[in-house]
């Protein structure tokens, strides 16, 4: 049977999902594993070990909270050197990347970013141009890595699954892998729901006209409520919107249940990343715009009148 790890990135205890979808998906291929790095590691052997893990290998030593990516690399292929796993799955986050591609280097392993979809060890799809084709590749050698993007699977707990077993790693950090340091962490300020997890996206585009009417969009998510706020890369890069905004190819992938693109033309980087969403609805001005042959709802006209009339309509359909 395969042996499968997930790299379970946290921050203080607190699980980032992806490793959960990752979970999911790989325990119907053979034995899940789980690896769980820094402060607060302990406190998430529960849930992986609830979304399939058997084993969740344990360090909380500081140095992968205050140096970046060496020592995670450094303890990961030491510890698959003893274990020899047949894939290590990453999700596609910042701090996974920089990790991954220094063990693919240590190990040396095949590695395979961008991955979508997952059929064994040796098998795993992902998207080429731009979204618009899926591939199927084949993995060879015997250290393979796979970098998923969020969303790629539903997380789902395991009924029938026990507690998982828990090992204290035994590999030192050696002090020439600490050697880039964190030295400050910075929260980005939040109001409403995640982006990746709101169940109604609102996103505008070049559309929008100006920076300022992306306000428009605020307002319609607070009268829907529990929505959240996206845009495509033409705004994020005009300097409209931060990063964190951004759906597409080189920004987040949403799946929510309904996903309003306003002024948006719908071009294949930022379908990729939305395309999963439940319902579709678009406006736009321009009838031709290849957004709305995917659109479950399409209304062609001025976003600047239509979004606030919108606004309204909700406002006074909830009283
Ligand atoms: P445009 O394509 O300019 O479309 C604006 C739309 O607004 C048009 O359809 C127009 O008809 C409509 N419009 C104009 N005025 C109004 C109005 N008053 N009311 C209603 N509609 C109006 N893009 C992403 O979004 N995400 C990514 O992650 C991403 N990654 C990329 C990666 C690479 C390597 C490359 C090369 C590109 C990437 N892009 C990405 C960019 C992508 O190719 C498009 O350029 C971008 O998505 C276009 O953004 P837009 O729809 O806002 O702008």
């Amino acid at each position: 049977m395969a042996k499968i790890w997930v790299y379970a990135e946290h921050q203080n205890g607190t699980v980032d999902p992806t490793a959960l979808e990752i979970l999911t998906k790989v325990r119907t291929l053979g034995d899940a594993e789980a690896i769980a790095l820094g402060q607060g590691a302990s406190q998430i052997t529960g849930v992986l070990g609830e979304h399939g893990a058997k084993t969740v290998y344990v360090s909380e030593d500081a140095a992968f909270d205050d140096f970046i990516a060496e020592p995670a690399a450094h303890v990961l292929a030491e510890l698959a050197k003893q274990q020899s796993p047949d894939l290590i799955c990453f999700g596609m986050t910042y701090d996974a990347r920089d990790i991954a591609g220094r063990l693919s280097a240590k190990l040396p392993a095949t590695l395979m970013s961008n991955a979508l979809d997952i059929e064994s060890p040796e098998l795993i799809k992902t998207a080429i141009f731009g979204g618009e084709r899926i591939v199927d590749v084949s993995l060879e050698g015997d250290q393979k890595i796979a970098i998923f993007r969020a969303k790629s699977f539903a997380p789902e707990p395991d009924t029938s699954a026990g507690e998982p077993t828990v090992q204290q790693i035994d590999i030192a950090v050696p002090d020439e892998t600490k050697r880039a340091k964190r030295v400050e962490r910075h929260e980005e300020e939040a109001s409403g729901p995640k982006l990746e997890e709101a169940p109604v996206v609102i996103s505008g585009g070049r559309g929008l006209q100006e920076p300022d009417n992306f306000k428009l969009l605020d307002d319609l998510a607070a009268a829907i409520g529990g929505a959240a706020v996206g845009a495509t890369r033409a705004v994020v890069d005009a300097g409209w919107v931060p990063y964190a905004y951004q759906v597409g190819q080189t920004g987040k992938t949403v799946k929510p249940s309904v996903y309003i693109a306003v002024g948006i033309s719908g071009a294949t980087q930022h379908v990729v990343g939305m395309k999963g969403s439940k319902k579709i609805i678009a406006i736009n001005k321009d009838e031709e715009a290849p957004i709305f042959q995917m659109a479950d709802l399409g209304i062609v006209g001025d976003a600047l009148k239509i979004v606030p009339q919108l606004i309204e309509e909700v406002k006074s359909r909830k009283g």
